[in-house]
């Protein structure tokens, strides 16, 4: 979802407020949607360190550490309570450009001069976080940035400036009329494969995720891909606090949403008035739920960064064999 229009220096005593107030706990399914930020805080919470579940059940009292429950919370209460942070949410490319760039495409014409989109904003509280100054807190910091990392990992959020990254395109999802391009990929297909393979329990959803990022599971040998930082290129930073390195993220989801999300399974431009059935939601499925994998194991990965420099010993054996009875996710492996 993307509305209007930060600027964090006029926004401390409302930043303040906000840290005391309670995020979103549930974990039913609504409207990256509700349901896709929960599985990328669920996915995530599997690979933390043992340091960095310490460190985040001090940095997120109130789910007492899990990433999960608050990582819609950008979504709700701080969308309203933050009006600076709507344009956070997304970057806009040139239409068809199908590249992204930091210094061409990430700004807002409300706060010109600033990295402001989603790359910059991962930029910005990693950074906080890095370097313990959030001028929030450290709590909010945390908590957009859980988001953002989802957000950044939806294709569509890294769209075409001239639709508004697919939500100027409407048309028919599995016969659910006026539905925008950007609700089926941010909402309509994750419910539905939640619906109709998982018993509509997010649960059962996040071990099936767990399967397949575990030794043996068929997205496991992709790991270590998805946690190199490609070097800079033109109009890029090689700058990537705690290994975020969201720029080239952005870029892979601008080719996504080219290759997988503007078009059909034909490679039909998808456009107004479109009638998106089955063999759509099949091409689809596959490239949204690896985002997803893709997006958690990145989010662990920055948690851990931060948390493992000041709290680590220095040898830590391997986390599958360690016992935590109290987490509710089964550790698989150490990022
Ligand atoms: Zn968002």
């Amino acid at each position: 979802m993307r509305s209007t229009a930060w600027f964090v220096g006029s926004c401390l005593v409302v930043l303040a407020a906000v840290a005391l107030c309670s995020p979103m706990m549930t974990t039913s399914v609504q409207a990256w949607g509700s349901l896709g930020h929960y599985m990328v805080g669920a996915i995530a919470q599997g690979f933390l360190s043992p340091a960095a579940e310490r460190g985040m059940q001090q940095l997120l009292p109130e789910s007492d550490g899990l990433m999960g429950p608050v990582a819609s919370w950008a979504d709700s209460f701080a969308r309203d309570a933050f009006r600076w942070s709507p344009p956070l949410h997304y970057a806009d490319t040139p239409d068809w450009a199908c590249s992204y760039f930091r210094n061409r495409d990430c700004y807002d014409t409300g706060y010109p001069g600033q990295q402001y989109c989603v790359d910059g904003a991962i930029q910005n509280f990693s950074t906080q976080l890095v370097e313990g100054r959030a001028p929030l807190s450290e709590n909010v910091a945390a908590k957009f940035l859980i988001h953002f990392v989802g957000d950044i990992h939806q294709p569509l959020h890294v769209g075409f400036r001239g639709d508004a990254g697919g939500n100027t395109i409407s048309g028919t999802f599995q016969k659910q009329h006026n539905r925008k391009l950007h609700q089926v990929w941010d909402e309509d297909m994750l419910d539905k494969r939640l619906r109709e393979d998982f018993g509509r329990d997010n649960s059962t959803y996040v071990d099936y995720f767990m399967s397949r990022l575990s030794p043996g599971g068929d997205l496991h040998p992709e790991i270590g891909s998805w946690l190199s930082c490609p070097g800079s290129d033109s109009g890029r930073s090689s700058i990537a606090p705690l290994g975020a390195c969201s720029d080239a993220w952005a870029s892979e989801s601008i080719a996504l949403a080219c290759s997988a999300a503007y078009v059909d399974e034909e490679g039909r431009k998808i456009a107004n008035g479109f009638d998106l059935q089955d063999a759509y939601y099949h091409f689809a499925l596959p490239v949204a739920e690896r985002q997803l994998a893709k997006a958690g194991i990145r989010l662990a990965k920055i948690i851990n960064n931060h948390f493992d420099k000041q709290q680590a010993p220095a040898h830590s054996p391997p986390l599958d064999q360690r016992t935590r009875p109290q987490r509710p996710i089964k550790k698989l492996l150490e990022l």
